[in-house]
Parts: C-alpha cells; sequence; structure tokens
C-alpha cells in the first residue's frame, strides 16, 4: 500500500472531479493521500474532500508564493475557523527563492513562514515545507524556530550536507518524481543515502511527473516509478520502499 504525502488534486489542470481521481488512486494501491492546500481557498477543498472520504487527510497554509492571498494577521483565524479533524498538518509553507527575487518579498516570505510555524505549534501539528533554492534560510528559521511536532521537507532538492541537518533537527524528507529524471543527480544521491526512516514519498502530483509519464499529468498512482526508481539506487526490493514509506508518512501525520 501506498501513501502520496503531497498532491494537490484540486488543481484546475486535471479535467476530472477530484472525487474520480481519488476512487482511481484507491483501486491503483494508493491507500492514503494527504492533500496539500496553497492558500486558504485551496486549503478549504483539501478539508472538505478529507471530511468526505475515508484515507484522505488534509493541511491547511499559505505557500511562499501565495502570501498576497492574505495579510498575515488573518491567517490563525482562517486557519482555526477551517481546520478539522482530519486536517493533520500545516502547509505547505516555506521560501522561494526560485519563483521571488525580491529581497523584501523573501522578508515576507519569512515571516509568513515563522507566523505559520507558531500556528502550527499552537495547534501541536507538524509542519509541511516548501523551500526552493532557499534550503539553508529554511533550515536556520527552523533552529530558531522550532516546529515542537516537526513535519517534513517536501520534494526536496538541497544537498545530503542539508539532507543531513533537517533529519538531525527530526524532520522527514519527500521524494518524488525528480528522483526518476536521468540526469537529477542530487536527488538520486539523496534517495540513496537518506536514513530509511526519515523518508516520505509524494507526488506533487499535477506536477513533476515521473519517468516514463514526463510530460504528462502526474497522478498519485505512478508513485510506484518513484518508489521502483529509489529501490534501484538503494538495491532492495520495491515492495521495502513501500512499506517504510507507508509507515513513514503514518508517523510524520501521527495517523
Ligand atoms: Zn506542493
Amino acid at each position: 500500500m501506498i501513501f502520496d504525502t503531497h498532491c494537490h488534486l484540486y488543481d484546475e489542470k486535471f479535467n476530472e472531479n477530484i472525487n474520480e481521481i481519488i476512487k482511481r488512486c484507491f483501486e491503483n494501491n494508493v491507500s492514503l493521500i494527504m492533500l496539500v492546500g496553497d492558500n486558504i481557498k485551496n486549503s478549504k477543498t483539501c478539508i472538505k474532500t478529507s471530511l468526505e472520504i475515508e484515507g484522505v487527510f488534509s493541511s491547511i497554509g499559505i505557500h511562499p508564493m501565495e502570501i498576497d492571498s492574505i495579510s498575515i494577521e488573518d491567517i490563525e483565524k482562517e486557519i482555526q475557523d477551517n481546520i478539522s479533524n482530519k486536517t493533520l498538518s500545516i502547509g505547505e509553507i516555506g521560501l522561494d527563492y526560485y519563483w521571488e527575487k525580491d529581497e523584501d518579498t523573501k522578508k515576507r516570505q519569512k515571516e509568513y513562514f515563522i507566523k505559520q510555524i507558531e500556528i502550527a505549534n499552537k495547534l501541536n501539528l507538524p509542519i509541511i515545507v516548501h523551500a526552493r533554492d532557499s534550503v539553508e534560510d529554511a533550515i536556520d528559521i527552523l533552529k530558531k524556530n522550532p516546529c515542537l511536532k516537526k513535519g517534513v521537507f517536501h520534494c526536496f532538492s538541497g544537498s545530503v550536507e542539508q539532507m543531513k541537518e533537517i533529519v538531525k533537527l527530526g524532520f522527514y524528507i519527500g521524494l518524488d518524481g525528480p528522483v526518476t529524471y536521468k540526469n537529477a543527480n542530487t536527488p538520486k544521491q539523496i534517495a540513496k543515502e537518506v536514513p530509511l526512516d526519515r523518508l516520505v514519498i509524494e507526488t506533487d502530483s499535477p506536477y513533476l511527473p515521473p519517468v516514463p509519464k514526463r510530460g504528462e499529468i502526474n497522478y498519485p498512482y505512478y508513485l510506484n516509478y518513484v518508489i521502483e526508481e529509489i529501490a534501484r539506487i538503494r538495491e532492495v526490493e520495491s515492495k521495502v520502499i513501500e512499506e517504510v514509506t507507508f509507515s513513514n508518512g503514518k508517523k510524520l501525520f501521527n495517523i
């Protein structure tokens, strides 16, 4: 059984209804799904869907590229008002220096990130961290503002040294489609060296389809390609990766 710990099945890229996609996931060995919000509107959809379907969970948060969608003072109330018993995480939150080059906006991203770590601590929830070209700063923020229930660095794209620091902080490392890309040496290196009890898998669906689905919409049931590649790199049976990442995902979100 597979746990997709990070997907955006509400995305408008999909032609079909979110419930249809989830049904197909269940038919194809993906039995647990974490729907991740990037702003309040999408987080509400995640929460609503998680309440309707067993095996589906939700996360609520403001993505660093969505900080203009809400003022920092309003985040806490919106989260408090919408959260449910199947909302198991705050995220995705963090820093994105790949898309954002403006220094003032980067500073605001940091403020939103810290604010949401504080909210996660009040609610006793882990966080889902998005850190693109900003892993060093994200680690630095988490050292100064620890998250009590820890969390995951999703779609991890940092170095082996950074991975080790993150593991030391008690966080999980999320790997997805890029680990299957031919020239993606860093994710492959991470797949090889990450302690197995710290690894979770995810699709970031509809984005980041694995080989051989590149150029298509990504679905949670394409995770078997990610599992197979990690298993090949680590020289173990696919079943080992499938089972350990399933159980790690449950521990990450306290399921
Ligand atoms: Zn995402």
